[in-house]
């Protein structure tokens, strides 16, 4: 049984709990839900739909790696779960959307609660209201907290901030120059917080209506990506897809700090390091991103929005810990981060 020993090495090597696989025959769902540390709470995060792997091994690994950047983000920002995330591999042949996402509400529900699931790429509220048939087990429900990424985007400008409280010497971040790759979701939001803020923006987004759309509502510049990473400024914030931080990007960047909304910017660790040895500051992205998370865990606990944003607003004083720990240790903001995290979860 060499794939069976492999998982389970997997599974202790990573400090991992569980990995379910949920199979219904008659929509034709093949699921994964994995599950790294529960010790805080329950395991709360999205579903990734629909995704073509090479493997199931592949499919597998994707669901750990990212169950296990939850219990970061959860611990972190501290919310009171755990890490889990799920993801629904493309059904083999022709099937109906429906009946997959109401199969796989059946599935979650069969885990009794030690897995909550919400939207994620690739699954749309639609998605999570047929996932609700089934299951009590979902979060991000559109009549409750709805779209997260206003609340993500509002505790991007407040790790912001608290950036700028290092760097600069003041949270004001009037006047900063400020570099915005990607203005979807999150980057449109964030671009609303720096121009009610008074930064100064520049946009870049390979989809020219977005651009035009940041242009006209909040008067920020419009640069192409290239320019928009040689340019002399005070943040870079990568809103777009992960792995904005790599050797192409690492030897144009002009700025003081990196601090955005995008997942796992770093494309490996090597890229913190090399960001550190030109003096660029990075804020690690989950404990910047942390917003949507925080308003999907306050919809579990009873949907108050004004709670989620007061929660969210503390991502300032979690960044200023980071940062004021990194200084004093001389470690990176994104070891800190870390090691703060594993304090958490031994303590
Ligand atoms: P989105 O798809 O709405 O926006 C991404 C934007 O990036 C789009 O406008 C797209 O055109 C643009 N883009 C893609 N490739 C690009 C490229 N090469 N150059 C320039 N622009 C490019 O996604 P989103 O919900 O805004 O999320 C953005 C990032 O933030 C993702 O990494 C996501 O995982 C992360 N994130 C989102 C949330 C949330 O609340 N939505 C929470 C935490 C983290």
């Amino acid at each position: 049984m060499p794939r069976a020993m492999s998982y389970f090495t997997q599974l202790l090597e990573g400090g991992y709990e569980a990995v379910h696989l949920l199979s219904d025959s008659k929509s034709g769902l093949r699921a994964i839900v994995g599950m790294h540390n529960t010790r805080l709470g329950p395991g709360l995060g999205g579903t990734r739909a629909l995704a073509t792997y090479a493997s199931e091994e592949e499919a597998v690994a994707d669901a750990l790696r990212l169950a296990r950047g939850m219990t970061y983000k959860a611990a972190l920002a501290g919310v009171p779960h755990g890490g889990g995330k799920a993801v629904i591999m493309l059904p083999r042949g022709s099937f109906d959307r429906e009946k997959i996402f109401e199969s796989f509400g059946r599935a979650v529900e069969s885990l009794g609660g030690r897995y909550i699931t919400t939207e994620d790429s690739g699954t749309s509220p639609d998605d999570m209201e047929h996932v609700r048939r089934h299951t009590k087990y979902v979060v991000g429900l559109k009549e409750r907290s709805g779209d997260p990424s206003p609340v993500t985007a509002y505790g991007v400008a407040r790790a912001m901030e608290a950036t700028a409280k290092h760097v600069f010497g003041s949270p004001d971040l009037k006047g900063l120059r400020v570099t915005v790759l990607g203005v979807g979701h999150v980057g449109m939001y964030l671009v609303k917080e720096l121009h009610q803020r008074g930064a100064k923006v520049w946009v870049s987004d390979i989809n020219p209506a977005s651009v035009q759309h940041a242009v006209t509502q909040y008067g920020v510049t419009a640069v192409d990506a290239d320019a928009l990473h040689r340019m002399e400024a005070d943040i870079y914030a990568p809103c777009a897809l992960g792995g904005a931080i790599n050797d192409t990007t690492l030897s144009l960047l002009n700025v003081k700090a990196v601090c955005g909304a995008a997942n796992n910017q770093l494309l490996t660790s090597r890229h913190g390091e090399q960001l550190a040895r030109r003096g660029i500051l990075y804020v690690p992205d989950y404990a910047a991103n942390a917003g949507g998370l925080i308003n999907v865990a306050q919809e579990w606990a009873g949907y108050d929005r004004d709670k989620a944003y007061a929660r969210t607003s503390l991502i300032f004083d979690t960044i200023d810990t980071v940062l004021t720990r990194a200084k004093e240790s001389g470690l990176r903001p994104e070891q800190v981060a870390d090691r703060m995290v594993e304090e958490r979860l031994a303590g």
